[in-house]
């Protein structure tokens, strides 16, 4: 079996049978996309744009966004580049953005959901990283967060292409996402499951609530079933359909979702070696069949002992 390690990480994801699996990093900022392309990543599956602002008061200027977002992007000359808009509110609150009282904020005006009340926002967004793509090499994809309706993506897609971005698509972090991935899929041309974000709103707990830590896995037989649903209704239209959430960088469950139907894996740098080599010991057809096996379990722990004793032992 190849064993691949920081030290030998080519950039390349492949099953033991030669089926590519792009493997590509999250990034924060520049300096994250500095380190992730040192890390040997060919590529960015996430980047989460409302890490640059944090803490900000006001709105960035469109001339400050084009230099943060041309920062990222000259790491990656001529590799893919996705872009997320900005994912403001619950965890992640942008004071020019975010509504300040809301009971409930990760269910409240977040991500996408932000440009209905400030569509210019967005406009300026896109604006900002439609400059950016076109004085860089780096090929742009644009991806919207917080996703639950058809209408949204339809919108995203056209305020995208009005900017001359072509490759819009969603994340897929809520259930109505993932079960509206066939219509939604008909809009724009690609998808990545933000697993965070799915488990949190499928098992209804607090992603970042210690208290109700063991519910919060992407193992929960509930999230698997709607992440094959999700790469089901992507393969109808040939799309692809990634994973950007923390699930991506779980070695045992890499393969699961290969299996799936997940056609690239976006993650931390520092896990990429690691999926590499799961990846490696594993041909397309044992993906298929512990994808197979893992929606047979009722239960996330019998999930996860079931894929460990294969790959495992
Ligand atoms: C997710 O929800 O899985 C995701 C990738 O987005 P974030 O963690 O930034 O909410
Ligand atoms: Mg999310």
């Amino acid at each position: 079996r190849r064993r691949v390690t920081a030290a030998t990480f080519d950039g390349r994801g492949m099953t033991r049978d030669g089926t590519e699996v792009e493997l590509v990093a999250n990034v924060a900022d520049p300096a994250a996309a500095e380190a992730a392309a040192a890390a040997g990543a060919r590529g960015v599956g996430l980047f989460r744009t409302e890490f640059c602002f944090l803490g900000r008061g006001e709105e960035p200027s469109i001339e400050e966004q084009v230099t943060a977002y041309r920062a990222v992007l000259s790491h990656f000359p001529d590799r893919r580049v996705v872009v997320r808009t900005l994912d403001a509110g619950a965890d992640k609150p942008l004071r020019f953005l975010t509504p300040e009282h809301e009971d409930n904020p990760a269910l409240g005006v977040r991500g996408l959901r932000t440009a209905v009340a400030h569509p210019d926002v967005l406009d300026r967004q896109l604006d900002a990283i439609a400059q950016a793509a076109a004085a860089e090499s780096a090929e742009v994809w644009v991806m919207a967060p917080m996703v639950a309706t058809v209408d949204e993506a339809r919108d995203f897609a056209a305020a995208c292409a009005a900017h001359g971005l072509e490759q819009s698509g969603v994340m897929i972090e809520t259930p109505a996402a993932a079960l509206q991935a066939r219509h939604l899929l008909a809009e724009v041309s690609f998808a990545s499951l933000g697993t965070n974000d799915l488990t949190q709103y499928t098992m209804a707990a607090d992603r970042d609530l210690a208290g109700v830590a063991a519910l919060s896995t992407p193992w929960q037989p509930a999230v698997l079933e709607l992440v094959r649903v999700a790469c089901e209704g992507g393969a109808m239209h040939g799309a692809p359909v990634g994973v950007c959430g923390e699930a991506a960088a779980d070695p045992l469950l890499a393969p699961v979702l290969v299996g799936l139907g997940v056609t690239s894996l976006s993650m931390t740098p520092r896990a990429l070696a690691d999926v590499a080599s799961t990846l490696a010991g594993v041909s397309r057809d044992e993906c298929a069949e512990l994808a197979r096996t893992v929606l047979e379990c009722s239960t996330a722990q019998a999930a996860r002992d079931a894929v460990r004793e294969r790959l495992l032992t």
